[in-house]
C-alpha cells in the first residue's frame, strides 16, 4: 500500500464497478465517509502494476468513530433482535451476494491476482457460509443444569451476544474472510467494525453496500480501511470486546498484548507450515494431484498449504517428478484468463518475500527441480508472478522447511517410517492443517490422532466446509472458525441460579 497522487480522474478510466466502490469511502454509523485525515491509499492489481482505486485511509480517529457507532447500535435494539429477524437479515445478505457474485469475484481478482476460476468457483462457499449462519441464528440457546445447592434452585444459562467484534483480515481470500467474520457476529446480535487488508479491500466495500441493501441498522456493522495502524487501533480499543483475527502469527502476538487494556475476547487464526504426508500404498494418482494442488492453488497463498510435503522414500522419486511437472505445465498468466491456473502473487512486498525464500533455499543447497525463478515472459514481467517450485535436497532445518512463505514453494522430504513422519511433521511451532494419503485405514487413523493441528484431511487436501470447525493448534492460533461452536466464541454464556422455594 503506498499513498499516493494518481489524479481522480485516473479512477474513472478502470471499470465503473471499481469507481464507484471507491467513491463509497469508510462505512460508519449507516454512512459514507471519508477518513478523518482526508488520506487516501492506492489499491493496485498485482498482474499488472495498474491503478486501480483510491480507499479512504482510515486511522485511529476512524476507528474510534466506528467503535462508537458499533456501541451505540449495540445497546439500542439490535442485540435483542429475535433471531428470526437475524436470520432473515442473513438470507436477504446472502441473496444479494450471490446475485452480485461475479462481481465480487471479479474484485479479488482484480485486487489480489486470484484466478478468475477459483474466486467464481468460491460462490457455493460464501454464499453458503452466510446461510449456515443464518441457520444458526434460531439455534442459539442455553441449558437447563441439574444442582446440588442444599434447597430447592433452578439453574439454567443465557447465551448473549459479546458485544462489539474488531473482525481483522488478511488479503489471501479477501471475501470468503470477511464473510468468515461477518456473519457469525450478524447472527448472534453483535455489532462490528470490519478492518480489511490494506492489499485487497475492494470486496469489503462491495459487501458492506449489500449489506446497507440488505437493511441492517445503521451502526451494526461498520467497515474501516487503512492500514496497520488501523488494525492496531481496534485491537487497542476500550470500547471492543472481542476481536476476531486472521492474518500472520506475528501480527497475532500483538494483537494479544493490544488486547490486554480490557482483556479482550480474542480468536486468532494464523500462519502455518503444514505437513503432507505421502504413503507408498496410496493412490499415486491422487495423491500427485492433491500435493500440487495444496500448495500451488492460490498461488500457495493458502494458510493450510501444504507446503512441507514428506514423501516415503520408496516412491520418493518417482512422485516428486510427478508433482514437478504439474508445475511445470501449469498455466501461469493474467488472473482474469479463464484459462490460468497460477495467477500472480498479491502484492510486491509479497513477490520479495517468497523469491527471498526461494533464492535462500537455493544457496543453502536446495535443488529446485522445477521453477525457482520469477515468471518474466512478456507481459508476466510488469507482475508479481513466481514460478511453481518444487525443491529436493532440503533437509528439516532449512528456512524454506521451518517457515511459512505463503507462495507457490513445495519442499519434498523423504521419509522412512511412520513414526518418524510424525515425529517429524509435528516438529514445527504450527499447528494449522495435515494430510495423510495412504489406503490403510489403520495408518491413516493413527496419523489423524497423532498429529498437533487444527485439521487433517484423509486423501484429500484443503477439503474446507463450513459447518466443519477450522482454526490452529501451537503458533497458528486458538479458537475455532466454521461449525457450531464458531458461535460460542460471540456469545457470553451467563448462570442464572432461582431459589424457588
Ligand atoms: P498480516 O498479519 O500482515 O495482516 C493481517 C491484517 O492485520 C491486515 O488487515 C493488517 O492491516 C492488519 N494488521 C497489521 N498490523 C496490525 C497490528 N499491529 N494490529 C492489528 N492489525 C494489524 O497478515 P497478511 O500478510 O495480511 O496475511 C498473511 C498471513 O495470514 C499468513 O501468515 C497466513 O498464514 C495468515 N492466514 C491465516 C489464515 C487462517 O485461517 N489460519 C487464513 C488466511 C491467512
Amino acid at each position: 500500500m503506498s499513498v499516493t497522487s494518481v489524479s481522480p480522474s485516473t479512477v474513472a478510466t478502470r471499470p465503473r464497478l471499481i469507481a464507484s466502490l471507491a467513491d463509497k469511502k469508510l462505512f460508519i454509523g449507516g454512512r459514507w465517509v471519508p477518513a478523518a485525515s482526508g488520506r487516501s491509499f492506492a489499491s493496485t492489481d498485482p498482474a499488472t502494476g495498474d491503478f486501480l482505486a483510491h480507499l479512504a485511509e482510515g486511522n485511529a480517529v476512524d476507528i474510534d468513530a466506528a467503535v462508537t457507532a458499533a456501541r451505540q447500535a449495540f445497546e439500542g435494539p439490535w442485540s435483542k433482535t429475535k433471531p428470526f429477524e437475524r436470520q432473515r437479515l442473513l438470507l436477504r445478505l446472502a441473496d444479494l451476494v450471490d446475485r452480485d457474485y461475479d462481481e465480487f469475484a471479479m474484485l479479488d481478482t482484480l485486487d489480489m491476482g486470484m484466478p478468475i476460476t477459483r474466486s467464481t468457483a468460491g460462490r457455493q462457499r460464501v454464499v453458503g457460509m452466510i446461510r449456515f449462519y443464518a441457520g444458526l441464528a434460531t439455534a442459539i440457546h442455553g441449558q437447563t443444569i441439574e444442582n446440588s445447592i442444599p434447597g430447592s434452585f433452578l439453574s439454567y444459562t443465557l447465551k448473549e451476544p459479546v458485544g462489539v467484534i474488531g473482525a481483522i483480515i488478511p488479503w489471501n481470500g479477501p471475501l470468503s474472510q470477511a464473510v468468515w467474520k461477518v456473519a457469525p457476529a450478524l447472527a448472534t446480535g453483535c455489532t462490528l467494525v470490519l478492518k480489511p487488508a490494506e492489499q485487497a479491500c475492494l470486496s469489503s466495500v462491495k459487501l458492506a453496500e449489500l449489506i446497507e441493501e440488505a437493511g441492517y441498522p445503521a451502526g451494526v456493522f461498520n467497515l474501516v480501511t487503512g492500514a496497520g495502524e488501523a488494525g492496531a487501533a481496534l485491537a487497542a480499543h476500550p470500547g471492543v470486546d472481542k476481536i476476531a483475527f486472521t492474518g500472520s502469527t506475528e501480527t497475532g502476538q500483538a494483537i494479544v498484548r493490544a488486547s490486554a487494556g480490557n482483556l479482550k475476547r480474542l480468536s486468532l487464526e494464523l500462519g502455518g507450515k503444514s505437513p503432507d504426508i505421502v504413503f507408498a500404498d496410496a493412490d499415486m494418482d491422487a495423491a500427485v494431484a492433491g500435493a500440487a494442488n495444496a500448495v500451488f492453488i492460490n498461488c500457495g497463498q493458502i494458510c493450510v498449504a501444504g507446503s512441507r510435503l514428506f514423501v516415503e522414500r520408496k516412491i520418493y522419486d518417482e512422485f516428486v517428478h510427478r508433482v514437478a511437472d504439474i508445475g511445470r505445465q501449469m498455466k501461469i498468466g493474467s488472473p482474469q484468463d479463464m484459462q490460468t491456473q497460477l495467477g500472480p502473487l498479491a502484492s510486491n512486498e509479497q513477490l520479495e518475500r517468497v523469491m527471498g525464500f526461494i533464492n535462500g533455499g537455493i544457496q543453502a543447497g536446495a535443488h529446485p527441480l522445477t521453477g525457482g525463478a520469477r515468471e518474466q515472459t512478456g507481459a508476466l514481467a510488469k507482475g508479481c508472478f513466481v514460478q511453481p517450485t518444487v525443491f529436493t535436497g532440503v533437509n528439516d532445518n532449512m528456512a524454506i522447511v521451518k517457515e511459512e512463505i505463503f507462495g507457490p514453494v513445495i519442499s519434498a522430504l523423504p521419509f522412512d517410517d511412520i513414526d518418524e513422519v510424525i515425529r517429524r511433521g509435528n516438529d514445527s511451532p504450527y499447528g494449522l492443517g495435515a494430510g495423510v494419503w495412504t489406503r490403510d485405514v489403520g495408518k491413516a487413523h493413527r496419523v489423524a490422532a497423532a498429529m498437533r493441528c487444527g485439521s487433517v484431511w484423509v486423501n484429500s487436501y484443503l477439503a474446507i466446509d463450513p459447518a466443519v470447525p477450522f482454526g490452529g493448534y501451537k503458533m497458528s492460533g486458538y479458537g475455532r472458525e466454521s461449525g457450531t461452536e464458531h458461535l460460542d466464541h460471540y456469545l457470553n454464556t451467563k448462570s442464572v441460579v432461582l431459589n424457588i422455594g
